[in-house]
């Protein structure tokens, strides 16, 4: 997706230990009209599948997966990163992270995601796929079905990607593939 590489390439900044910040477009700030943009690219991706509902985690990947399910006008979850006191009946998994080197809980209530759900899982970033992971455990203990796994940024040069095209028959597909990551120099695959 050309827009969205001119993007990373302009605005994004490479850091330390294999860390793209976006947040001044994709994560913190947020540009809308790139985000429909990332939308309808995932829509053209995913057309061909019987999708009935959107997944997402909190709290980047809400932002893309709303715009998709407005356009593919389908409800749309968001997994929670931490157990509200009042939630019963949920599925929860564990999810190791990356960007912040611990092992949190993902959870969701049994009564938004469940049998007969098939999902398309959108997120901001595929790293190592662990919350990928974590998501697709999640949604066997729920007994929904993911169809599809979408990707703003995937860091190609980390395994995530590997693991989830070899692991599952699951649809990953990534809008910009990051090869290298340098201090401020970002090169992509293809
Ligand atoms: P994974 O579980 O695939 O290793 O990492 C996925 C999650 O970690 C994403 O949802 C994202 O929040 C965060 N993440 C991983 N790598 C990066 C990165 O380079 N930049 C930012 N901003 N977030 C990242």
């Amino acid at each position: 997706m050309k827009q969205l590489k001119e993007r990373i390439l302009r605005d994004g900044k490479s850091l330390d230990g294999g860390i793209l910040k976006v947040d001044s477009f994709i994560n913190h700030q947020m540009d809308p009209i790139l985000m429909k943009s990332v939308a309808v690219e995932f829509v053209k991706r995913f057309a061909h599948l019987p999708i009935t509902k959107i997944v997402t985690i909190e709290a980047s990947g809400i932002a893309p997966a709303i715009m998709v399910g407005y356009l593919l006008e389908l409800p749309v979850v968001f997994v929670k990163k931490a157990k509200p006191k009042t939630m019963e009946n949920m599925a929860v998994a564990q999810v190791y992270s990356f960007t912040k080197d611990r092992t949190y809980d993902v959870c969701v209530s049994k009564e938004f995601l469940k049998e007969g759900d098939k999902v398309l899982f959108i997120d901001d970033f595929l790293a190592n796929g662990n919350a990928a992971l974590g998501i697709i455990e999640l949604a066997k203990e729920a007994k929904a079905q993911i169809l599809g796994m979408g990707f703003i940024i995937e860091k190609a040069f980390q395994e995530g990607g590997n693991i989830l095209r070899q692991k599952t028959d699951i649809q990953i597909e990534s809008l910009a593939r990051i090869k290298t990551l340098a201090l401020n120099q970002v090169t992509f695959e293809d």
